[in-house]
């Protein structure tokens, strides 16, 4: 008889945490990253209930609107599948207006938005080079070709039309990429599905992007900003509640000949990586611009990159650079 309890109480403590669980958390691979969503469901009272497993059951259909959006966007918008729309715009768009969904016009839309005021720091034409690196097989273009390929940086050269909803690129070696502010947009509307579902705690995250649904109950979420040259470590841990925030670093996708780094952000106006920095991270409350303006600072630098987010309210920056130092936006240091 003894025995039997024994056996019955650790079944049951056994089984008590993932029935009792309100936190719940899904990771898997997309857009050549990891991703990852947490999020909190309220619990119906009762320890082991048939209103519990429903719950199991809706954590799930969660979890599982979130990837299928995610992979979605990986569809639609991946400049490596040729079935996607972003591939077919790429092979139409220099031989006549492209009529195209309204959800890549918006995207385009306010990538080229972010060009224009970022000077073209930031510009979703890079990849007319930016296509001939692969970091995997240590491939780069040389002098001759970055110099032939720089004419068709320009995003000047997009051609949207609102009424048609048609894109048209005037040069006929321009390409689009959108690899600098996908994975934010892919949070956002990640984060309006865990909404939909009245979550109001969550975290969702593509690589180092996050975005951030109100605080971890009673508390702020950490978010870590990785160490840029020791993969295991953290450098800063941020607590943030209700935030986006995007990191950008040279560590990602690289590798290294000569000394000389080749990473995946390109500074438009010479065709190589941009290397005054190491790790850029930007916080504000909209995860698709704070994913853009992690990829713009990095190109602009640690004086440029400062300068440009501090005239942005709303959002704030920290950079780490290539002596490993931290630097702070003007609204961080005012917090501490
Ligand atoms: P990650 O993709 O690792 O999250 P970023 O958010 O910094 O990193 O975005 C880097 C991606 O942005 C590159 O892989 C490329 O697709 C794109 N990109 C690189 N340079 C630029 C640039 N100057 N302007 C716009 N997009 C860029
Ligand atoms: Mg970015």
């Amino acid at each position: 008889m003894r025995v039997l309890v024994r056996i019955l109480v650790i079944s049951f403590y056994a089984y008590l945490p993932s029935v009792a669980a309100k936190w719940h958390q899904h990771s898997f691979q997309v857009m050549g990253t990891q991703a990852h969503v947490e999020f909190w469901l309220p619990d119906s009272g009762a320890i082991h209930s048939a209103e519990d497993e429903k719950k199991l059951t809706q954590a799930d259909r969660i979890s599982r609107a979130v990837e299928n959006e995610m992979r979605r966007i990986d569809r639609e918008m991946s400049p490596y599948k040729p079935e996607s729309e972003l591939s077919k715009v790429n092979r139409l768009a220099a031989k006549g207006p492209v009529k195209i969904s309204s959800e890549l016009f918006a995207l385009v839309t306010k990538a080229e938005k972010i060009s224009q005021q970022s000077h073209g720091a930031f510009d979703l034409t890079y990849a007319s080079v930016g296509y001939r690196y692969d970091y995997r097989l240590r491939q780069k273009p040389d002098q001759q070709t970055i110099k032939q390929s720089l004419a068709a940086i320009d995003y000047t050269g997009i051609v949207l039309d609102k009424n048609e909803r048609s894109i048209f690129f005037k040069h006929p070696k321009i390409k689009i990429d959108l690899g600098g502010i996908a994975k934010g947009y892919a949070v956002k509307n990640c984060l309006n599905i865990l909404r939909k579902f009245d979550i109001e705690h969550g975290l969702v995250s593509a690589g180092g992007d996050t975005g951030l649904l109100g605080d971890r109950k009673g508390r702020p979420w950490f978010v870590g900003i990785k160490h840029p040259r020791a993969n295991d470590k953290t450098a800063v841990h941020l607590p943030l509640s209700d935030e986006a925030i995007s990191t950008s670093g040279d560590y990602e996708r690289y590798f290294i000949e000569n000394d000389v780094r080749y990473h995946h952000i390109i500074n438009p106006k010479t065709g190589k990586s941009a290397q005054q920095v190491v790790s850029v991270s930007v916080i504000g409350k909209d995860p698709t611009l704070v994913d853009a303006l992690s990829t713009t600072l990095f190109v602009l630098g640690l004086h440029d990159g400062m300068a440009y987010i501090d005239s942005l309210a709303g959002y704030e920056a920290i950079i780490i650079d290539s002596q490993q130092k931290l630097h702070f936006s003007l609204g961080l240091q005012q917090n501490n």
